[in-house]
């Protein structure tokens, strides 16, 4: 384990810059990150993850400029994202240059680019651009945002991991293709919400598959979509209704192993099984999500009736997180 100091930040560059996979954090989640340019070294990344190999890494870059050298055909409606939202939690999808190599960018002819904002990753990408990252969690589990869980995943797998406390936002960026000029297709949603997008492109589409389940389309926008992602071993149902609706599901299902994920201001007294709480509003249950899924595996929980959150804003992003963690299961009270 390295610390945040600059030391073992440059220590770190090392290690990428000759090949090699380290844990970083960000704002957004925890990230592995390899030289983007070395076909070698991120293919190590997908070893360590048990990633499949069609689904890309999101490149990042310190400077506007580096975009140019990742991508060819830059539409103008990126310059002006990347000028409100970068350095930020948000993710464009652009034609790729020839230099990136395809399991980078999963044999597409497109590559995810990120300006981070994290010291820490920052920093990294100066000294090593460019670095190709995915969360660091093992591939279908929640995303890590602590070096623990890092440590949790990868442990043995990976050269080092940075300790730079808990990610800030807890859910990973928000991914956005090009359907036009003026148009931005949201491929996933995280804290760059849509209204904050339609700020600056006039016309923003939610994606049919944020929130359907197109398990095994091969026409899938973004590869990631496919696969079963985000969850814990324990198996995830959303409950939608009110918390004595709640509260009376659970009690009619009463078993071992049975926990809540409930909001913090329930009722926790007329809960019938065990509980971990989230939070009330979309930014502190972005924040706890993936993180409480965790602690829940480690508490024992077989099965987790969680309570579905707000559906707007980065409420969406965690709804997101969440129908997939329950591979598509929503009951409805
Ligand atoms: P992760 O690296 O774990 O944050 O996941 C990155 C997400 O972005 C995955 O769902 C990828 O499928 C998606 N993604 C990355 N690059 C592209 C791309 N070029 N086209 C479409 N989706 C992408
Ligand atoms: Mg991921």
């Amino acid at each position: 384990m390295l610390t945040d100091s600059d030391k073992d930040i440059k220590t770190a560059s090392e290690l990428i810059r000759s090949g090699e996979v380290v844990g970083i954090p960000t704002e957004t989640v925890y990230g592995l990150g390899a030289d983007a340019l070395n076909a070698d070294a991120v293919k190590k990344i997908f070893a360590a993850k048990g990633r499949p190999a069609d689904n890309p890494l999101i490149v990042h870059i310190y400077n506007l400029e580096q975009s140019e050298r990742l991508a060819v055909n830059i539409p103008e409606l990126f310059f002006k994202l990347a000028e409100k939202f970068w350095p930020g939690p948000l993710t464009m999808i652009v034609p790729k240059n020839k230099i990136i190599p395809d399991e980078t960018s999963g044999g597409l002819d497109t590559v995810g680019i990120r300006m981070p904002s994290h010291r820490v990753m920052r920093e990294l990408i100066r000294l090593s651009f460019p670095i190709a990252a995915p969360s660091a969690n093992r591939s279908g589990y929640p995303s890590p945002t602590s070096a623990e869980h890092v440590m949790q995943d990868m442990n043995g797998k990976i050269s080092a991991v940075i300790d730079g406390g808990i990610s800030r936002f807890g859910v990973e960026s928000t991914v956005i293709s090009f359907d036009n000029a003026d148009t931005v297709r949201i491929l996933r949603p995280g804290s760059v919400t849509e209204r904050e997008l339609s700020e600056v492109a006039e016309n923003v589409i939610i994606d049919d598959a944020i929130l359907n389940d197109i398990a095994n389309d091969r026409a899938a926008p973004s590869p990631g979509m496919k696969y079963k992602h985000y969850s814990p071993e324990a198996d995830v149902k959303i409950i939608e209704g009110s918390f004595d609706e709640f509260a009376g599901y659970a009690d009619s299902l009463k078993k071992d192993g049975l926990y809540c994920l409930i909001f913090d201001n329930d009722d926790k007294s007329k809960l019938p099984c065990s509980f971990m709480t989230y939070g009330n509003d979309s930014d502190t249950q972005a924040h706890s999500l993936f993180s409480r899924l965790r602690e829940l595996d480690k508490a024992g929980a077989k099965e987790i009736l969680v309570r579905s959150p707000q559906k707007d804003g980065v409420g969406l992003a965690v709804y997101n997180r969440l129908l997939r963690a329950a591979g598509f299961e929503v009951i409805k009270l």
